[in-house]
């Protein structure tokens, strides 16, 4: 239970609702803010302007997925108030007050850095990228049936990284009857693609194992779907680039050759918002309350 602790939740987006749900249910005090549109009567809980929360007594601030802005703004879609996460508000929280987001920027790293708080990226855990990706390979799966005209079944996919994303991504396809190749640089997962019994090929490989495929599954965050790559892919080939904004593909040379690339970030929180919220709720609620756990044994 987080009875006692206050949380201040400030925007986000629908998957923010079911962290509401699960850290009410575990009796946390929470300040809700930028959720002034929600229609939904979270009982019990405070909707309030960010310059109304006492800071002083948070004990942890929960940002949305994307953390903030550049210049720090933080987005939410319940409501028009502009919220601006600063170094003067994050001071006036407790020194042991934690800040929660999915991913960082720098940004958000000088502003904790700087008044000396703990951070915690729950992107970058492997528990939430492994339950993620599975909402993202549903999402793949969703894009590749709009955007072609044959089944699944019997393409000819690559996936290129056999990382969290990679991996369940690959075996999905692979489960849907299409014919999977996985590209890596390393010789165990050269060597896991194997024992997947799908066909592993090595990224310096990589002109040569497009040359016969439908879709082109990319979850490397590194340039690495060239020009001279694209050049090598028959022409009705579909690339969709899962790897993280700007992606790993050359756009505007797959835009000059007439092959279909797409990037496709966020599909969690797209293709599954509720599933994608209790990941990050679960995960939130097992950390907040080893907190809190650890702060009473300091006590004692
Ligand atoms: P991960 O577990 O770190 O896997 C990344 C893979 O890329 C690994 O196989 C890694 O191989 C490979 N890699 C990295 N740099 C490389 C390079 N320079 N050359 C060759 N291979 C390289 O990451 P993940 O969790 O699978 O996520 C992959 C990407 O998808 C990230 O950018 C993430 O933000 C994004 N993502 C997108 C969505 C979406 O909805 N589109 C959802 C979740 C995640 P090594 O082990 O050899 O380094």
């Amino acid at each position: 239970m987080l009875t006692g602790m206050h949380v201040a939740i400030i925007g986000g987006d629908a998957r923010q609702l079911e962290v509401i749900r699960k850290l009410m249910e575990l009796d946390a005090r929470l300040s809700l803010v930028g959720f002034d549109q929600l229609d939904h009567g979270f009982a019990g809980v405070t909707k309030m302007k960010i310059h109304e929360v006492d800071f002083h007594e948070v004990d942890a601030i929960i940002l949305p997925v994307h953390g903030t802005s550049m210049d720090g703004e933080i987005q939410t879609v319940f409501s028009n108030e502009k919220m601006t996460f600063t170094e003067e508000l994050l001071r006036q929280t407790p020194m042991h007050c934690t800040v929660y987001s999915g991913i960082t920027n720098d940004y958000l790293d000088r502003v904790v850095k700087s008044v000396g708080r703990k951070h915690v990226q729950l992107f970058e855990r492997d528990d939430v990228a492994i339950y993620n990706s599975i909402p993202t390979a549903e999402g793949t799966i969703m894009m590749v049936i709009q955007h072609t005209d044959v089944t699944i079944h019997g393409s000819r996919v690559a996936v290129l990284g056999l990382g969290r994303v990679g991996m369940t991504v690959a075996r999905t396809f692979a489960a849907l009857g299409a014919k999977v190749k996985v590209g890596a640089r390393r010789s165990e997962h050269l060597a896991r693609i194997a024992e997947m019994a799908l066909e592993p090929f090595h990224l310096n490989d990589l002109e040569q194992h497009v040359k016969d495929i439908d879709v082109c599954i990319n979850t490397i965050p590194h340039p690495i779907v060239t020009a001279s790559v694209i050049a090598k892919m028959p022409a009705h080939t579909l690339i969709i680039d899962l790897a993280s904004k700007p992606g790993g593909t050359d756009f505007r040379y797959a835009e000059k050759r007439g092959i279909q690339a797409l990037l496709a970030p966020g599909l969690p929180g797209i293709v599954a918002p509720k599933t994608a919220g209790q990941i990050v709720a679960n995960v939130l609620a097992q950390l907040l309350s080893a907190d809190l756990k650890k702060r009473k044994e300091n006590k004692k």
